[in-house]
């Protein structure tokens, strides 16, 4: 039976060979989701799985891509709302 603390299920159980050629059980900490678009709900690129504690000490601008709506939708619906806004700028000027 492992330690107490090992029991939890919200720790990820890993094989790994040792040096001595037997497996033995390791304890993971798991990944957290990944980050995904407000839009269309498609994994967004360039964000780290970063736990809150790794991610508050990182840089900023190592946690999503420098863009305006960069680590909120995805490149293409950014775009599209970038080109939409563009368009109602222009309607409301002319
Ligand atoms: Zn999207």
């Amino acid at each position: 039976m492992p330690r107490p603390r090992y029991r939890s299920r919200s720790l990820r159980r890993i094989q790994k060979k040792t040096p001595g050629g037997k497996t033995k059980q390791i304890y993971k900490k798991r990944k957290p989701k990944t980050h995904k678009c407000a839009e269309c709900g498609a994994e967004l690129k360039g964000i780290p799985r970063l736990s809150p504690a790794k991610a508050k000490n990182s840089p900023k601008t190592k946690k999503r891509p420098e863009r305006p709506y960069g680590g909120f939708l995805c490149s293409k619906c950014a775009r599209e709302k970038l080109k939409k806004e563009a368009r109602l700028e222009h309607e409301s000027t002319h």
